[in-house]
């Protein structure tokens, strides 16, 4: 695939003027971003490329947004139904990166749940691998993925109910689950309080939600320095709008309480680990990113130190 050589962007952009959290109109600029859609086809994201907006940082919650927004209604849609293969995606799934998180999400759930409630939901499922871990474990599992080639790919591979649907017309059949997890997907969805009142519909009273996330300001510092280090070319955590939402410990849990979620559970969430081998750089990289993790889960405060990269919140319906 040729890079796109679009000098002159040109795709408008609609201003956000109050926080999506808690409605603070006190927004802050704290760091420049931009689209790259390099390698992207599609001529209304290309209409975006070397477009600039800021992400600004509401001074009332500390939820981290973009200022500008993509006027296109496709555009998350378009960006988010690219075909990579079967070859990739078959990598994906069997690549166990996010064992480490998915596993302690299930047993968190397991833990919080009578033995007798093991229905759950993974909601941006991608290629199946959540689900698939769940299966093994004695779940009953059911999936929603609104890419076409990847949740066709997950339902071949897992041999599960993936749905293409969203989570609200998927709560208006009336399914409704014990678990329903986002693991590394609320930070893609814009305006993220219209779907979490409807995740609750989707939970049984009693069920829980898990939800994980990056943690915006301390992937932003870590951004910066990486940047500074020469290990990354810019500061950027937002390009082409790929993380929309940008949580705090503070704004994550506002949110939850907004869509009527209660006992509210925020700590460090697992990282992502690299394959295990012996090699010394997979080492290191797997030593440092669990010491970090552990570092920040057993400091008193450690959730508000720079430590906490990612955020794991649990959350029940209660009603
Ligand atoms: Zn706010």
């Amino acid at each position: 695939m040729q890079p796109v050589t679009t000098s002159a962007p040109s795709g408008p952009m609609i201003p956000l003027d109050s926080c999506w959290i808690c409605g603070g109109k006190q927004l802050v600029r704290v760091n420049e971003e931009y689209y790259d859609m390099t390698w992207h086809t599609d001529p209304v994201l290309v209409s975006y490329h070397q477009q600039r907006f800021w992400l600004v940082e509401c001074q009332a919650c500390g939820f981290l947004q973009p200022d500008l927004l993509p006027a296109a209604p496709d555009y998350f849609d378009r960006l988010y139904a690219k075909d990579r293969g079967t070859d990739w995606m078959e990598l994906d799934f069997s690549t166990p990166y996010k064992d480490f998180i998915f596993e302690g999400i299930l047993q968190a759930l397991a833990a919080k749940l009578p033995e007798d409630r093991r229905s759950l939901l993974d909601v941006g499922t991608h290629v199946g691998r959540m689900p698939y871990l769940a299966a093994r474990r004695g779940w009953s599992v059911e999936a929603i993925e609104l890419n076409p080639h990847v949740a066709a790919f997950a339902a071949q591979r897992t041999g599960l109910p993936i749905h293409q649907l969203n989570a609200h017309l998927l709560a208006d059949t009336g399914r409704r689950y014990d678990a329903v997890t986002l693991t590394d997907v609320l930070e893609h969805i814009p305006d993220p309080m219209k779907v979490l009142p409807e995740l609750r519909n989707l939970l049984r009273p009693g069920g829980w939600l898990s939800v994980k996330v990056p943690n915006g300001r301390n992937q932003l510092r870590k951004q910066r320095l990486r940047s500074r280090l020469r290990l990354a070319k810019d500061a950027s955590i937002a390009d082409s709008l790929g993380h929309i939402n940008h949580f705090s410990p503070k704004s994550l849990r506002s949110a939850l309480e907004k869509a009527g979620f209660r006992r509210i559970e925020i700590t460090t969430a697992a990282p992502e680990l690299p394959t295990f081998s012996f090699h010394p750089k997979v080492l290191l990289s797997r030593a440092s990113r669990l010491g970090v993790y552990y570092l920040a889960r057993m400091l008193p405060g450690g959730i508000h130190t720079p430590l906490a990269l990612n955020l794991q919140a649990f959350a029940m319906r209660d009603e």
